[in-house]
């Protein structure tokens, strides 16, 4: 299937990824990450919430600072630094101007060319419904690209310092049913992409009953793999 896909664009040297949860990058995305930061691009991430609803077995003010950590963790290994969390309620994030307004403020102050996001439709394809939570952060990211060049929008935040930044050319959606673009990774990229999604173990160990390692590697491999035998990662790019 990648191969019917255009290539990712590759002329951006800064991108931003904002995400409903830890771990919404890391099944699969992180593969992508993994070849970006490689090749020199800034990457930094932007949680809505800190996941605190995501541990049946554990209490949201355990889970939290917990989640947190091992979201940070996760996004070292494939070269980012720079996480930040918004601290909306997980599970009942919701989409409004709240959301657009925190939103674009991250994106004039990291001024990225690339905005990445997970799938905001209704399902991942077919009837397999998608949460309340990836559907409003989705939508509130492709709305908040132009936001955040539009200085009467969000006035406040001009007054706070932050100059509107009308330099996103593309968002890109990962975990879309209706993907436009990819990109090829390879066994290195894969490998971190695998190991990044191995931090979140406290979050994977309480889901299943399979050997965490196996269950990366089972995942980051279904999820990159394409017709023509290359893995790579594919996303709904959505151009401005
Ligand atoms: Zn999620």
């Amino acid at each position: 299937m990648a191969e019917a896909l255009e290539a990712m664009p590759d002329d951006w040297t800064r991108a931003l990824a904002v995400v409903a949860h830890p771990d919404d990058l890391e099944y699969g995305t992180a593969a992508a990450i993994a070849r970006w930061t490689g090749e020199g691009r800034e990457i930094s991430y932007l949680l809505a919430t800190r996941g605190e609803a995501g541990i049946d077995i554990l209490d949201p003010a355990e889970a939290a600072p917990l989640r947190e950590r091992e979201q940070r963790a996760s996004a070292a290994v494939v070269g980012v630094t720079s996480v930040e969390f918004l601290g909306h309620r997980d599970g009942v994030i919701e989409y409004g101007t709240v959301l657009r307004r925190d939103i674009a403020a991250a994106i004039r102050r990291h001024r990225p060319e690339l905005l990445i996001t997970i799938n905001h439709r209704d399902t991942w394809g077919g009837t397999y419904w998608n949460t309340p939570d990836h559907r409003a952060v989705g939508r509130a990211v492709l709305d908040a690209a132009a936001d955040a060049g539009n200085r009467w929008i969000f006035p406040e935040l001009t007054a706070d310092g932050l100059a509107p930044w009308n330099g996103v050319r593309w968002v890109a959606v990962s975990g879309s049913s209706s993907p436009t673009h990819s990109v090829g990774v390879d066994d290195t990229h894969l490998e971190a992409a695998v190991r990044s999604l191995l931090e979140h173990r406290t979050y994977i160990e309480a889901l299943t009953d399979q050997d965490p390692e196996e269950y990366c590697r089972d995942f980051v491999a279904q999820v990159t793999s394409s017709s023509g035998g290359r893995a790579a990662v594919s996303f709904e790019l959505f151009t401005r």
